[in-house]
């Protein structure tokens, strides 16, 4: 097997391209590939800096070290939630991530800003902790970033996680997500553009890179992920893709190219007011002392888990 632009031998075979790579040719296709999505969805420029949310996982630091490569103002960021086993394993990972090549790193405790772990808060709401845990690390990145004087949040979401949640879209038919879903959700007044710039590059490629590039991380899954659905939609995709090379990448970018527009809302969104609490802004309201206040559900899910703490 040749190397498709030099003619050695590769060292890699992306079957969903029709193609392989030596070493060196496969980093230029991952670099371009990137560079290519941040272009065109027009992500975020070079001289704005940029927060990278980091988990320990594989995907999170080969974005984080291939955005550093391609010469990006980039932070890592990197939350402890608590979660056992699982946290303090990955923050090892991350740490040392950003030793080996001179990142630039902050790492928060949840405890910090909620004042309960994951798993704590999970227990007393009895919502999925995906749920839970996912408002919280938005709150905590986005209060950073705007912190830091960051624009954009990116995360290591990929090709893979990308037609996992468009296929549990479309099987549920849920419009407002469906409109919604893309690479870049811009920024708003208290909130920093989110960014996913891995949206076109596979899981499989990310895993190559890390191995490629020398990038230790955490291999094993949070513990609420194990019977998500979303992990029956990847093996499904997975099917799909050995039977059809190709069908992730054609499912998610003929998504955006033919079908989005007809799901984005035509009405405006409702209008946001500032957290009672932090300032926040927020769509929520609540009684508080007998009359009705915004406050934004993190300061919602605190309060709650103060009074249960307190009973
Ligand atoms: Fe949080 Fe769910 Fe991710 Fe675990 S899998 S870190 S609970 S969002
Ligand atoms: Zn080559
Ligand atoms: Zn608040």
């Amino acid at each position: 097997m040749k190397c498709r632009v030099c003619g050695k031998t590769a060292r890699i075979k992306l079957h969903s391209h029709h193609t392989a790579f030596c070493r060196e040719h496969f980093l230029q296709f991952f670099y371009r590939r990137i560079e290519r999505t941040i272009k065109k969805f027009r992500m975020f420029r070079r001289d704005e800096l940029v927060l990278v949310a980091v988990s320990g996982g594989k995907d999170s630091l080969a974005l984080w070290h291939a955005l550093m490569e391609l010469g990006y103002k980039v932070k890592g960021f990197f939350i402890n939630l608590h979660i056992k086993p699982g946290s303090g394993e990955s923050e090892e990972y991350v740490r040392r991530f950003a030793e080996k090549f001179g990142a630039d790193l902050t790492v928060v405790d949840v405890k910090d800003y909620l004042g309960f772990s994951i798993p704590e808060a999970v227990k007393v709401v009895r919502k999925p902790a995906c749920a839970v845990c996912g408002m919280v690390k938005r709150y905590i990145m986005n209060r950073h970033a705007l912190q830091i004087g960051a624009t954009a949040i990116a995360t290591g979401h990929q090709l893979d996680d990308a037609a996992a949640t468009l296929l549990g879209n479309i099987l549920h038919w849920q419009e407002g997500h469906l409109g919604r879903f893309y690479p870049v959700l811009e920024e708003e007044d208290g909130f920093a553009r989110k960014v996913k710039p891995l949206t076109f590059t596979g899981e499989y490629e990310t895993l190559a890179y890390a191995h490629f590039v020398g990038i230790e991380y955490y291999p094993k899954k949070c513990r609420f992920a194990h019977g998500a659905t979303s992990q029956v939609y990847k093996h499904i995709l997975n099917e799909l893709e050995m039977e059809m090379p190709g069908t992730k990448l054609w499912f998610v970018e003929g998504f955006f190219r033919t079908a989005r527009e007809k799901f984005r809302a035509e009405e405006p969104a409702a209008p946001r007011e500032k957290c009672v609490f932090c300032g926040y802004p927020t769509t929520r309201r609540e009684m508080i002392d007998g009359e009705e206040k915004p406050v934004c559900s993190f300061c919602a899910l605190k309060r709650r888990l103060q009074k249960h703490e307190g009973e």
